[in-house]
């Protein structure tokens, strides 16, 4: 989870929508604008393009129709991670990704290491309801509750160890010394743009950065 701010204008078609007797907070106008806001990645597990989209509502909407229309509540989602959070009421109380100062990746350490079968690790770096209700959210999110959520959830950590064997591939290059010094921008380039919101999984890239001494001072301008 990055902190992703969401555009501050309704979309009109939410307006609409909510005046009539059986309208749906599903119209054009907010899935366009939350897949721009959120990049096309579902908030939870950052994992872009998702199969399967379901607009979530942060704050369960329990049939008020201000809740269920109220465009700040409406977050772009995958069916594995709504799922996973509507089955425990203590996730209807966690961090929100959309507020910079609620920190979902400084106040949470994201890490998998790249091997087969590795489980991730998802840290609380505070002690509070939020930080450790989103962190035991996380955790089932990447290693899986149930038989059929743990194979979702393999499912995700196989992408994920795949990005992070990319970027670990780029840094290993970045400071490679056969590379010349405009090849090494470029990897430099490359790096960066992991870096950004649009990358899958930034989070764990992130953290790979925040850890590292090494790499650290030459990029944590750009995170
Ligand atoms: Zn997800």
């Amino acid at each position: 989870m990055i902190f992703l701010p969401k555009s501050e204008n309704t979309p009109p078609c939410l307006e609409i929508e909510k005046q009539k007797a059986n309208g749906t907070y599903n119209c054009e106008g907010v899935l366009e604008a939350l897949r721009n806001d959120f990049y096309n990645k579902c908030y939870i597990c950052e994992d872009r393009e998702p199969h399967s989209i379901n607009i979530e509502h942060f704050v369960p909407h329990k049939g008020n129709k201000d809740l269920m229309f109220a465009w700040e509540n409406l977050f772009y989602c995958c069916s594995h991670c709504n799922n996973n959070k509507l089955a425990r009421a203590v996730f209807d109380e966690i961090l929100n990704c959309t507020i910079e100062t609620d920190g979902v990746d400084i106040k949470i350490k994201y890490e998998i290491d790249p091997f087969p079968g590795e489980k991730a690790r998802i840290i609380a770096l505070e002690n509070n309801n939020k930080v450790n209700n989103t962190v035991r959210l996380l955790n089932e999110i990447y290693n899986g509750t149930t038989t059929l959520k743990k194979i979702e959830s393999a499912n995700i950590r196989n992408k994920l160890l795949s990005e992070i064997r990319k970027f670990q591939d780029l840094l290993f290059e970045y400071v490679n010394d056969d590379y010349n010094q405009e090849e090494k921008i470029e990897f430099k380039r490359k790096i960066i743009q992991q870096l950004r919101p649009t990358s899958n999984f930034t989070a764990f890239k992130r953290w790979i950065i925040r850890k590292s001494e090494y790499l650290r001072p030459d990029f944590e301008e750009f995170i």
